[in-house]
């Protein structure tokens, strides 16, 4: 079956390209599956921008998305044992970690799908007798939704969820490396009645099936997780046609720990923040920041920790967390490692693959602590992506609080401690989109999602992930016109 959707009909590429997927835990081959080339996407645009201007999509009550929305859901939850093993091929991630993930994803499309249906326009009391003004929300147009690897249906929903309860039409690109569970999800809709061309989908390379998204002038907006440097790239692409853009770039998250904290919670976590998912999370907790007075027990109770920590496969059900998604990826983690070591960081674990026929194939590498790392040093700057994590130290609040935000990036962040009132102040001195007080991790749908300074713009979730995809139109209506004379 082909594996483009454009306009409602599944098709082949133009030049019938394909790529194989393979698992990242030991290299076994998933699928192969269509690329597209530029030409496709543009046909994909074009049949976006059709069901726009001339579809019925757009004029569909809020509420009616809204149904739709949460049939998806449902569709979601009757897959959701074939989506979470989709997810775990592609991505090398563990079984009943994917199982959560579409257990979020299923949770997002139910929380648009109740928002679709709420009204937010609202009147406006403009003081002038015999008129009225009201303020209604409006789709964007044609969304361009580009995705990442590492949550690769979780991204997805947070864009195509919000974007079909605003009314818009769209074209997806996920990540050429992970595409089957975004495969699944547009058949899903399709399922549930999402009228043709609506929902695009292409697959391939960013540089040629992603690249038209981004400057073509029949797209109104542009919603991109990923990268920054691709980030960067989009944005000054998106200026040419001034789209909207809402980007969801990269971490380089500060945990704060203060020596009054909960040893043993704040230990746990401090594994948990950096080591889920081999760290390939934009949320990691990659920056250890410790109270100078704890450093030394928190770092070697860390350490042993993390030596101990179990590598293996999606279905391996011993295994604590998994491969990295590629072997350019790990070249490029290990390469950051030693970097790390030149600038003087202190190797106390990792900084290897693991040895044994059971990683031979796979993209592993082992849970690493860089000690006694100083901010300057571009481990600590640098976004890895990988299992990775350095320790600073500091004196006191005001040094946490400074250290923690001497980064270009403010995604998130965490405080550990007892002293309720210091936890308050450095949450609120910390310049991050999220920040969690003695925890690390948990999101809710209902709370927006995004980062400060060049962690991108917009948000997602939330209302004001809605928001993301609206227009917003005033307008004023005079009841009786009468003369007014200024020119009489
Ligand atoms: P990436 O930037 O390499 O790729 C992301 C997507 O952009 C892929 O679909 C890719 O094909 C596409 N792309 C690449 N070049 C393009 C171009 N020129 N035009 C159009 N599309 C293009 O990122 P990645 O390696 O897939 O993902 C990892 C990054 O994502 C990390 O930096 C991570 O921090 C970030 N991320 C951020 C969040 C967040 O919420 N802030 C969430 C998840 C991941």
């Amino acid at each position: 079956m082909p594996d483009l959707f454009i306009g409602g009909t599944w098709t082949t590429p133009r030049d019938e390209r394909t790529r194989e997927i393979r698992c990242p835990a030991d290299g076994s081959l998933v699928a192969v599956v269509d690329e597209a080339g530029g030409k496709d996407t543009v046909e994909a645009i074009a049949a976006a921008r059709h069901a726009f201007d001339e579809g019925p999509w757009p004029h569909t009550t809020g509420a009616e998305r809204g149904d739709l929305l949460l049939r998806v859901a449902d569709l979601l939850a009757r897959d959701r044992d074939a989506l979470a093993r989709a997810e775990s091929l592609d991505t090398g991630k563990r079984l009943v970690e994917s199982g959560y993930d579409i257990d979020d994803v299923i949770a997002c499309f139910r929380y648009y799908g109740r928002l679709a249906a709420v009204d937010e326009g609202r009147v406006v009391e403009n003081g002038v007798p015999g008129s009225e003004s009201r303020v209604v929300h409006e789709p964007v147009g044609v969304c361009a939704l580009i995705t990442p690897w590492n949550y690769p249906l979780l991204q997805t929903s947070w864009k195509v969820a919000p974007a079909l309860a605003a009314g818009n039409t769209f074209v997806l690109k996920p990540s050429e490396l992970t595409p089957h569970t975004a495969l699944h999800l547009v058949r899903l809709l399709a399922e549930a009645g999402v009228p043709d061309g609506v929902a695009n989908l292409v697959l391939g390379a960013g540089p040629e099936a992603g690249a038209p998204l981004a400057d073509h002038p029949d797209v109104d907006l542009v919603s991109f997780t990923g990268g920054l440097v691709t980030g960067r790239r989009l944005m000054a692409a998106a200026a040419g046609t001034v789209k909207k853009v809402a980007l969801e770039l990269g971490g380089k998250n500060p945990n704060i720990v203060f020596a009054d904290a909960d040893f043993d919670a704040a230990v746990d976590m401090a594994l948990t923040a950096v080591f889920v998912h081999s760290g390939q999370v934009c949320s990691a907790g990659t920056r250890l920041l410790v109270e100078d007075s704890l450093h030394d027990r928190f770092v070697d109770e860390v350490v042993r920790r993390a030596r101990e920590i179990r590598l293996g496969g999606p279905f391996d059900e011993r295994a604590q967390t998994g491969p990295l998604v590629s072997a350019a990826h790990r070249e490029k983690v290990e390469a950051y490692v030693a970097r790390g070591i030149e600038e003087g960081a202190v190797l106390r674990c990792g900084g290897a693959r693991p040895e044994g026929p059971a990683y031979d194939d796979g993209f592993y590498y082992l849970p690493t602590v860089l000690d006694e790392c100083a901010s300057r040093m571009s481990v600590v700057q640098d976004e890895s992506f990988g299992p990775v994590l350095t320790v600073e130290r500091f004196r006191d609040e005001e040094q946490a609080v400074r250290l923690a935000n001497d980064s270009i990036y403010g995604l998130a962040g965490a405080v550990w401690t007892s002293d309720a009132a210091k936890a308050e102040r450095v949450a609120a001195g910390l310049r991050l989109g999220t920040v969690w007080i003695n925890d690390f991790h948990p999101y809710v749908p209902q709370a927006e999602w995004g980062g400060y300074k060049q962690s991108g713009f917009g948000r997602e979730l939330g209302p004001a992930g809605l928001a993301e995809y609206r227009e917003t139109k005033h307008i004023w209506r005079t009841a009786a016109p009468t003369v007014q004379g200024w020119f009489a």
